[in-house]
């Protein structure tokens, strides 16, 4: 069991876009599906493809364009939704349907209202259903933590004979604790027949915190397939975050056997592709999440702060280079030349075209105006606010705040719509509120602010504020996004 790896299964695109308000384009996800691939994932799965015609879509196009990984769909235990799979996947290189069918009483007879000798008949047919499609076959037994051990068995000793490859033992619910799980695991390990000719795989949930701890119990049991999420996305509590997992096997390496286990993840992407993940769904990243939140490698109080200068290891358990953070920090400024600002756009892995490396010039001339050091933070922020606009419906021409103590604070807009130009001016409870208020006049839009926030890119006073907007009207979510040295400019932007 020395040097085994551990296949790192990524469910942004499918699970994690089951996170309330977490709604991807498909260029988007086509985007992240790309990112995954560079980050080293060994399985993408990309989507749901019978639940709507975007799923089958985004899985199409994942499987046509992203190379390296395995592309999976996933399915229920039915002919329909396993055809649709099949054909989302068709172009894949590499491709996996992943079918499941809920095994616990309380899913089979409220949800599914079957008796279990009909859900194991299901089950079989699915694999050989898969078959048709593809070899490489996942089944999940939905709610196994909360099944009875003897019809688990029956059913995974079942799958297997039928061609399942990969059995994928979910606590659907986040019910269960790391103790619990991992005996499940190695309950599984021993008993169900034929299951060394397969991988055993970790799906959990966060209900309680325990995503990650559950998954590392699973893997200590011989679980060698983590299905995780780029920063714990997910259905409600979310799932376990891959960043998490994949540095938790890394950094202790000790604790899992004989020569230790490792992952195919190129972990100095792991901080670029939980920020694309977050500036795209618009999930900013709590400051003290592991691994990481912007506090995950800063350090504050003296005693660390003077161990950490003498000896890293005092108090670093992982260096902020490995994840791929702050490597070089080497800054840039107002006297940084096009080639200068193209060569760090291209080292920090943005391919761009000519006209949208201009278009990003600009912009960080503009800031570098303001701000004396641009840190790559700040150009990825740039580049990722300036080039992910796919269409500038609105632009902001003018914005003009005041407030203070003992003034109302009042804000005029001057926005062009379309080739129109508006003008408005409001007042508000605080110039951010004021600002959207001129904005919705001018733009006539009556949309109900669901979430504001605010973070900074960099540190400093002068640091460039990111303000992430998400706002509803007749029942559809927007994401908007800006970026600048003024947080109320950046607000109205986004
Ligand atoms: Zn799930």
């Amino acid at each position: 069991m020395s040097g085994d790896k551990v296949l790192i299964f990524d469910t942004t695109l499918r699970d994690g876009e089951q996170s309330p308000g977490a709604a991807m384009s498909i260029p988007q996800k086509l985007e992240i599906a790309r990112q995954l691939a560079v980050l080293g994932v060994d399985i993408i799965e990309a989507g749901f493809p019978i639940s709507s015609p975007a799923q089958f879509e985004a899985t199409k196009l994942v499987a046509e364009q992203v190379k390296g990984p395995t592309i999976a769909a996933l399915a229920r235990a039915n002919a329909n939704d396993i055809e649709a799979a099949g054909k989302a996947l068709a172009a894949a290189k590499k491709k996996r349907i992943h079918t499941f069918i809920a095994t616990s009483p309380i899913h089979m007879k409220h949800k599914l209202k079957k008796e279990p000798a009909q859900v194991l008949k299901m089950a079989v047919e699915a694999i050989q259903c898969c078959k048709n499609f593809t070899d490489d076959i996942e089944f999940s037994p939905e709610d196994a933590c909360r099944s009875e051990i003897p019809f688990l068995i029956e059913v995974l000793n079942a799958v297997i004979e039928a061609g399942a490859t990969t059995l994928n033992i979910p606590d659907t619910v986040g019910y269960v604790l790391p103790y619990e799980y991992g005996q499940l695991i190695a309950k599984l390990k021993s008993d169900v027949k034929g299951i060394d000719k397969c991988v055993i795989s970790t799906h959990c949930h966060n209900d309680l915190g325990m995503a990650v701890a559950n998954s590392l119990a699973g893997v200590r049991n011989g679980a060698r397939q983590v299905e995780c999420t780029v920063n714990g996305l997910g259905e409600r509590a979310g799932n376990a975050a891959m960043e998490e997992v994949v540095m938790a096997i890394r950094t202790r390496q000790d604790f899992f056997g004989d020569g230790g286990l490792s992952t195919n993840i190129n972990t100095k992407e792991i901080y670029r592709t939980s920020q694309l993940v977050s500036q795209l769904t618009g999930f900013v990243i709590q400051p003290n999440k592991a691994i990481v939140g912007a506090n995950a490698f800063a350090h504050e109080s003296g005693i660390h702060v003077d161990g950490i200068l003498k000896e890293r290891s005092t108090y670093e358990i992982m260096t902020p280079e490995t994840i791929g953070l702050g490597g070089s920090r080497m800054v840039l400024g107002r006297h940084t030349g096009r080639a200068g600002f193209a060569d760090r756009c291209k080292q920090l892995g943005y391919k761009l075209t000519k006209d949208e490396l201009e278009q990003a010039y600009q912009r960080f001339i503009e800031i570098a105006d303001k701000k004396k050091e641009v840190f790559d933070e700040d150009v990825a922020a740039i580049v990722n606010a300036e080039m992910r606009v796919v269409e500038q419906t609105y632009t902001l021409d003018y914005l003009h705040v005041a407030s203070g103590t003992g003034t109302l604070p009042t804000a005029s807009v001057k926005i062009g719509v379309k080739g129109e130009t508006k003008i408005a001016v409001a007042f508000g409870d605080g110039p951010v509120d004021a600002a959207y208020e001129a904005i919705r006049q001018a733009m006539d839009l009556r949309p109900k602010l669901a979430e504001y926030s605010i973070r900074a890119i960099t540190a400093g006073t002068e640091a460039l504020g990111e303000a992430t907007v998400r706002i509803s009207e007749n029942g559809r979510t927007f994401i908007g996004r800006g970026v600048s040295t003024d947080i109320i400019e950046a607000s109205a932007k986004a």
